[in-house]
């Protein structure tokens, strides 16, 4: 970093007016924005980057791939020990172990093979976190998720049979639709199955997340800047 005062500073500022977006919309929404949790997405940053928000107040953060994290938060984990890590890329089942050992939440749960490796790595490593199942909201082919109409059945066996602390549901609206309606079955889907947690909304579109009851939004370019083109994406190849 050339100019890490600048970017420094420029991060704080960021910070602060998501934090004032995500107060307003919850305003205009009737909500206490005190409900609403802001996950800054790291992912393609440099730790300094993560660093200078730390220094800024924030302390959850979320990242996409185990590798990039892992070699990212030891350090930040370290000096600011109330540092939560959210997990909120696909998950292979091979990365299961060390998933477990550095994230706090997995917002992206979304199919048997996984829950399974999850609850035995859960068990032998006598470990607790915080689950979340992602939906395929669009159904699209490409993108990982459980399909909607699947999801009260995967919840069953996840929390009945498999005993998962699933809290919550998280989705990725299609980026080509209006999000509003995505939110909308997201919200649906978790109030017939009892789960108090919504991670939904990202950059572009957290403030109508938050109309729709967001009780988590995960925001990264508005925070920490444009990324670089991501390469293509491998974690989902199993
Ligand atoms: C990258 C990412 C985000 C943040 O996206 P921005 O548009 O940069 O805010 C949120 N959620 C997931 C799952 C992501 O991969």
């Amino acid at each position: 970093m050339s100019d890490a005062p600048g970017q420094f500073a420029a991060i704080a500022g960021n910070l602060a007016q998501v934090r004032r977006a995500i107060a307003e919309a919850a305003r205009e929404a009737g909500r206490d924005a005190a409900g609403i949790g802001l996950v800054a997405v790291g992912k393609t940053h440099p730790a300094g980057a993560v660093e200078a928000a730390c220094a800024a107040g924030q302390r959850c953060f979320g990242e996409n791939r185990v590798q990039e994290a892992a070699a990212k938060y030891p350090g930040l984990k370290a000096r600011w020990p109330d540092l939560e890590l959210h997990l909120i890329g696909p998950l292979q089942t091979n990365k299961v172990r060390q998933a477990v050992e550095l994230f706090d939440v997995i917002q992206t749960l979304d199919r048997e093979k996984l829950a399974r490796a999850l609850a035995a790595e859960l068990a032998r490593a006598g470990r607790r976190l915080r689950l979340l199942v992602q939906v395929n909201t669009g159904e699209e082919p490409q993108k990982a998720g459980i399909a909607p109409a699947a999801t009260d059945a995967f919840l069953r066996l996840c929390r009945e049979e498999l005993g998962l602390p699933v809290e919550g549901l998280m989705c990725i609206p299609p980026a080509d639709e209006e999000p509003g309606p995505h939110f909308a079955l997201l919200a649906k889907l978790a109030a017939r199955n009892g789960l108090g947690t919504l991670s939904m909304g990202m950059s572009g579109d957290f403030p109508i997340a938050v109309q729709f009851g967001a009780t988590l939004v995960r925001v990264g370019t508005a925070i920490f800047g444009e990324r670089a083109p991501a390469p293509r994406d491998r974690e989902s190849e199993e």
